[in-house]
């Protein structure tokens, strides 16, 4: 799959140097439909469009597996399932039977070695007179997957070939590709070597030569050959895909897309805004008013935000924070400073209950300072909306806080010049780019509550700056955790009980799964009406994603003001609700749960100076995986170390979310194995760009090339 580098904005260049055009000249031979290679005819042709393989380029990326050696004879009782052996067996018999009543047929083939016997099924022939070939006492070279069946090791659909028709050495290293129906390994290798051949000699190098020799990287069309037809002396680095042609073309993925990260930072750096001038002290009337002191994570971020704001450049800055850090403040005294240097300020929030949120906290923090705050959502009513409109037209309005209704159509800024978006993984990249346009390039602070492995937010956020708050306000203590199961669910209750009885309030959770929305909803709702028997003394109150907003906005109100004690939710109370008094959360089917999720509900208490608990309460069928994920949450309340262990469990993907979701694809690099090597590339691209902006230089004129080509000569479907 060819596509294309979007964020890359650089300008064509009108004077391409005549080398960079010419080195790219063969691409031609990447881009040669598949068809083209002798031994593709339609119909393979076709099996591998399904698969997005078109180009000999695409082909050529489709890198092996796994490679099993032949240099080491195996024998089938060390066979262990899972693992992709090549073993030279003799033929005990072929026989095939009936699949029920369909005219189906699975065939069998018993073969044997001198330590015991295998079975190697077929549930469809790969060709016809695929097993006429095998004759009892016939010795035949087994390729495939050991698979474990009622306690028995077989085999599935195993490569099966007349040993000695081998058309490879024994003594060799070969590549496995991900099997694909309708094409046996055997031919899958073939035409990968024939593309190879077809290549050979027109391969353009990519990347600088520098680079190559300060990293040690082997040359593009040496590793492609390595990798797809492996050195006989190939060592157990090889086979484990960490040698050093496995090393460049993994450098390589990792590369453009650091390439890119630092073009966009770059380019981000020489947009113009407008410079904010003065300190702290502009805002110090506004901090003193505070019942509390701010946390030093609080005033170094401050302080950095400021910094930015000095810049004649845009800032583009994230603040990471756990839940309950305070980074609310943090954000509205930017806002109040953008403010009082004559600007406008937006605060952009994923939910109407957090804009409502914000609001009413920006109205008490900030209008005793003559600060006139908006509230814009989708539920107002036309009027309203319409007289918030001009305000913000007007000037008349300083501060507004909305949903996406701030980025729909007709809504314009006077002096837009400071924008937050809050909770920013809620939002895809486009939602932010829209209210970006709404003024002249304003300043950018971004806020996200689900912290992310350090490791990885240097490129999911490569190009913008963080700053992270990694201290609690004082007095807070860690939420106790507790794993629960249904038979305890009295002495759950009990304990809620209690806390209210205390004087404290409660959230009891359930999941909403998108598939099963109305079931789920259902389940709410009734647990509602029985916690409303179990608990009879006490308010209670119903909150879920379908209601109306005005509805869920009362809801909320009556639990902060602890008009209602026990707040029944589906997950819409996720994000940034701050209740203070709230000290407990059941959450129901803790197993349904993710680990990043978990840790935000688990952040809705704790919030305040009493201490808080967080039940985890599991269903009856609890996976090792989920129990794995509770005992987590009870061992450690740091967002940082918990979405570690989530990277562990889950891999990158939950993550990176719309920011990046092309950042999963990567044809053979790892973002959590390669970390060494995603530093390397970073240093790479950023010295690059630091150096050599425009890529003037003869040697970064290919990178020109590539950041700005649509498709290049190998897929760049990983980036972007
Ligand atoms: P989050 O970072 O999760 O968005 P909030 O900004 O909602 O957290 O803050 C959580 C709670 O902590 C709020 O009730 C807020 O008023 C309070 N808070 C913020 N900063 C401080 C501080 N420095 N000292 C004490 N409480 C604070
Ligand atoms: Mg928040």
């Amino acid at each position: 799959m060819t596509a294309t580098l979007p964020g890359s904005r650089l300008k064509p260049n009108s004077h391409r140097s005549k080398n960079a055009t010419e080195s790219f000249t063969h691409i031609t031979e990447f881009k040669t439909p598949i068809q083209f290679l002798k031994g593709v005819g339609p119909h393979f042709a076709e099996v591998l469009r399904s698969r997005g393989i078109e180009t000999v380029g695409d082909l050529l990326e489709w890198y092996p597996r796994a490679y099993e050696d032949r240099r080491v004879a195996r024998s089938i009782s060390d066979l262990r399932p899972g693992e992709i052996v090549s073993i030279s067996l003799n033929v005990v018999r072929v026989s095939s039977v009936q699949l029920g009543k369909s005219k189906r047929r699975m065939y069998d083939v018993v073969l044997k070695d001198h330590t015991g016997t295998i079975n190697a099924k077929y549930f469809r022939v790969p060709y016809r007179g695929y097993f006429e070939r095998f004759q009892p006492g016939m010795r035949v070279r087994v390729v495939g997957k050991v698979t474990l069946y009622r306690n028995r090791v077989e085999f599935h659909h195993p490569d099966l070939r007349d040993d000695d028709a081998l058309e490879v050495a024994t003594d060799c290293l070969i590549p496995i590709y991900t099997e694909t129906e309708g094409i046996t390994l055997q031919k899958i290798r073939g035409i990968i070597l024939s593309a190879l051949e077809k290549v050979k000699g027109n391969v353009p190098e990519r990347l600088p030569q520098s680079l190559l020799k300060k990293y040690e990287l082997s040359g593009l069309y040496e590793s492609l050959k390595a990798l797809h037809d492996p050195p006989k002396d190939a060592d157990a680095e090889f086979t484990r895909g960490r040698s050093v042609f496995h090393k460049r073309i993994i450098f390589e993925e990792l590369f453009w897309l650091e390439l890119l990260l630092a073009n966009k930072r770059a380019l981000v750096k020489v947009e113009s805004a407008h410079e904010l001038r003065g300190g702290v002290e502009k805002v110090q009337d506004i901090i003193k008013s505070f019942t509390y002191e701010l946390t030093n994570a609080q005033k170094r971020v401050i302080g950095e935000i400021l910094t930015d704001l000095h810049q004649p450049h845009p800032m583009h800055r994230l603040i990471q924070g756990d839940v309950g850090s305070g980074k609310t403040v943090v954000a509205l005294l930017a806002c109040a400073y953008a403010i009082r240097n004559g600007f406008q300020s937006a605060i952009m929030v994923p939910t109407e209950i957090l804009s409502e949120q914000h609001f009413k906290n920006a109205k008490s923090l900030l209008e005793p300072f003559g600060i006139r705050i908006g509230l814009l959502t989708g539920s107002l009513t036309a009027k309203e909306k319409k007289d918030v409109v001009s305000k913000l037209k007007n000037g008349e309005i300083d501060l507004v806080v909305g949903t996406h209704a701030l980025i729909q159509e007709g809504v314009e800024f006077q002096k837009l010049g400071f924008v937050v978006v809050d909770e920013q993984h809620r939002f895809g990249v486009h939602q932010r780019q829209d209210l970006k346009q709404k003024g002249v390039l304003p300043h950018f602070l971004l806020m996200t509550a689900t912290p992310i492995p350090r490791t990885l937010a240097m490129t999911v956020y490569g190009d913008l700056d963080v700053s992270i708050i990694d201290e609690m306000p004082p007095g807070r203590t860690p939420v106790v955790t507790r794993v629960v199961y249904p038979n305890k669910e009295i002495l759950v209750y009990q304990f809620i009980r209690e806390q209210i009885e205390k004087g404290r309030q409660a959230y009891v959770v359930y999941p909403l799964v998108e598939e099963s929305e109305k079931i789920d909803l259902k389940n709410a709702v009734d647990e509602f009406e029985k916690l409303k028997n179990i608990f009879p003394k006490f308010k209670l109150g119903l909150l879920h994603g379908r209601m109306k907003p005005d509805e869920k906005e009362h809801v909320m109100n009556e639990f902060r003001a602890n008009k209602t004690q026990l707040l029944v939710s589906t997950t819409v109370i996720e994000v940034g609700v701050d209740v203070p008094n709230a000290t407990i959360i059941l959450i129901e089917h803790a197993e349904r749960f993710g680990l990043s999720q978990l840790h935000q509900l688990r952040g809705r208490v704790g919030r305040g100076d009493f201490k808080s608990y967080c039940i985890l309460k599991h269903g009856h069928a609890v996976s090792d995986e989920s129990r794995a994920r509770s005992e987590i949450m009870a061992e450690t309340s740091d967002g940082f170390k918990i979405a570690e262990a989530d990277l562990e469990m889950r891999g990158p993907g939950q993550f990176l979310g719309a920011r990046q979701s092309g950042l999963t694809g990567f044809k053979m690099a790892n973002l959590v194995r390669d970390i060494d090597i995603l530093h390397q590339a970073r240093e790479a691209a950023f010295a690059i760009v630091k150096e050599d902006p425009q890529f003037k230089l003869p040697e970064h004129k290919i990178l020109h090339e590539m950041l700005t080509k649509k498709s290049g000569p190998i897929s760049l479907g990983t980036v972007g």
